[in-house]
């Protein structure tokens, strides 16, 4: 019966239970959440991603290619690689290695390439692989030898684990059919930017504890195929389900979720490893966590008293059906005489093209309301120099015009990382440009009062127990999207349309449904902060009556 698990490289990092799941029999034909649309417009990029990188790298090699399609049934490909294999191709792209029955793999690389001795595996990612800085081990995009790797001097290897554990299970099975290079365990990655081959060494003491990805992932297979062979033959399950950040996005979540609530699980209530670190101390439930006092002794060690104290109001606001309990007496939001809430829609690393901002308050002759500073020429453009350029411009006299008026002002956002990433990120791409800042001037507006971190005021004076984010926050305080769809996932599709991303006609349908979205966005925290200030000392219990 345990013959029959094969496990990819994505078990290796993939949620246990999920492991156990997609191999209990039992599970078969259990309804599991719909397909995600932008996961599968990631499968969509990745590919056209692929086919460029593939054809850049047979115009620049020439000869020796072998292509394996993807359209194939599975057998025929996989027949097609141990043939290349056999016969010496050069490079074979798309490669489907034969299934490994004794050692329970099967997967494949985008690319292998033949060294004097063996082969490597090279992966085509979507990611970022490296960063500024120096030391990672490159060859130029098209030199797909591994024997001419220096370290670059512009860029450091950015860790992705995923990336080196897939190696590994390449290597391993290429071990297994005698194909591995023999004398070092290498393996290429092509990223996002494709502007080099990284060359990673699986053997390199490169993981905590000074251990290499292929001892690390050894052992993650181990326990993964004990879990999977475990639920294939019916016997007791080796890993519960914990709810964990992955789980999101996982196709399981009904599943899971049903159960957890029936045994009220602690991981309702608690970050993954702190309910892992419970349950070993026996606070197993919900129930358990509420039933503690403060004045107890912690039951996980690295709690400091007032993370302790807040776990337990967590877990009684559940019991309560409460998403939101006051953590202290007074709730406080820094206001202004003129105020503006910001919001920017960014689409993945290419940049911001959207800043929405919504003017209230004292009048100082500007129209209050909604304005939008957008650029729709697909993203990466200069033109998103403008658009930034133009929303800097709005704030600045917002700010010089309040100065003037002896009046105070200030700016709101929810959660100030994304916001600062992209006004650093912008008069970095931009420098130079007409209107666009200097940096300092950008530093010194992000680390003044004027500039207020909603998300910050949140975390630190209430509890949620279903998250902070503000789509859970802003109804608490009785705002409502337009929009039943709208989120960051839906509008990275409304974009791709709105600008014609994909070979269409942009669609102005999609450009308004993105500007109503975001016009809400900046109304939900102007929303929220009203109600901090006037309403939520009387409609949110404070956690020590619970
Ligand atoms: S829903 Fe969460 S616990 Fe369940 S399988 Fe998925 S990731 Fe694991």
């Amino acid at each position: 019966m345990g013959n029959e698990v094969l496990l990819d490289a994505g078990a290796v990092s993939r949620c246990r239970r999920r492991v156990h799941l997609e191999h209990d029999p039992v599970m078969l034909g259990v309804p599991l959440s719909p397909p995600d649309p932008a996961a599968e417009q990631r499968i969509a990029d990745a590919a056209a991603h692929r086919a460029e990188i593939r054809n850049r790298l047979v115009q620049a090699t020439g000869d020796g290619w072998v292509t394996v399609p993807r359209e194939l049934p599975s057998a025929d490909r996989s027949r097609m690689t141990e043939q290349a294999l056999a016969s010496g191709a050069a490079y074979i792209w798309g490669a489907l290695l034969p299934v490994d029955r004794e050692g329970h793999r099967r997967g494949g690389a985008e690319l292998l390439v033949r060294t004097a001795t063996g082969y490597v595996p090279v992966l085509v990612v979507r990611h970022r692989i490296t960063d500024r800085g120096e030391g990672a081990p490159t060859t130029e995009l098209t030199d797909l030898d591994p024997a001419n790797v220096r370290p670059d001097p512009a860029r450091r290897v950015r860790s992705q684990p995923r990336d080196q554990l897939r190696l590994a299970h390449l290597r391993r099975m290429l071990q297994t059919l005698g194909h591995a290079e023999p004398e070092r365990a290498l393996g290429g990655v092509i990223g996002l930017d494709a502007d080099v081959v990284v060359w990673l060494d699986l053997d390199a003491p490169t993981w905590p504890g000074g251990r290499t990805a292929l001892a690390e992932y050894d052992s993650r297979f181990a326990d993964r195929l004990a879990i999977a062979q475990a639920a294939e033959a019916g016997r007791a399950a080796l890993a519960e389900p914990s709810r964990i950040l992955e789980c999101r996005r996982c196709p399981w979540w009904p599943t899971c979720e049903a159960e957890l609530t029936s045994v009220r699980d602690v991981s309702l209530v608690v970050r993954g490893e702190d309910a892992m670190e419970l349950r070993k101390a026996g606070v197993s439930t919900v129930d358990k966590l509420a039933a503690l006092s403060p004045s107890d002794e912690p039951p996980v060690a690295a709690w400091p008293a007032e993370v302790f104290a807040d776990a337990i109001a967590l877990a009684r606001a559940w019991l309560a059906d409460l998403s939101v309990v006051r953590k202290v007496d007074r709730v406080e939001v820094p206001r202004a005489d003129v105020e503006v809430d910001v919001d920017m829609e960014s689409f993945g690393d290419s940049g911001a093209y959207l800043w929405g901002c919504l003017l209230t308050g004292a009048d100082i002759g500007l129209e209050p309301g909604y304005r939008a500073f957008a650029t729709w020429e697909p993203l990466p453009t200069p033109d998103e120099g403008r658009s930034f350029a133009e929303f800097w411009a709005f704030l600045s006299e917002v700010r010089a015009r309040t100065a003037a008026a002896g009046l105070t002002f200030r700016a709101y956002c929810y959660n100030a990382m994304a916001e600062n990433r992209w006004l650093f990120g912008s008069v970095e791409r931009f420098a130079g440009a007409e209107g666009v800042p200097a940096r300092a001037e950008i530093q010194s507006f992000v680390d003044s009062d004027e500039w207020v971190d909603l998300f910050r005021s949140v975390a630190d004076q209430f509890l949620c127990s279903h998250g902070k984010g503000l789509k859970v926050v802003a109804p608490v305080a009785g705002f409502q999207w337009r929009d039943p769809e709208a989120g960051g996932e839906a509008s990275m599709r409304w974009y791709r349309a709105a600008v014609g991303m994909d070979g269409e006609a942009p669609d102005p349908a999609q450009r308004q449904r993105i500007l109503t979205y975001n016009e809400d966005d900046v109304l939900a925290t102007h929303a929220l902060r009203t109600w901090m200030t006037d309403r939520a000392m009387l409609e949110v219990p404070f956690m020590g009556d619970l």
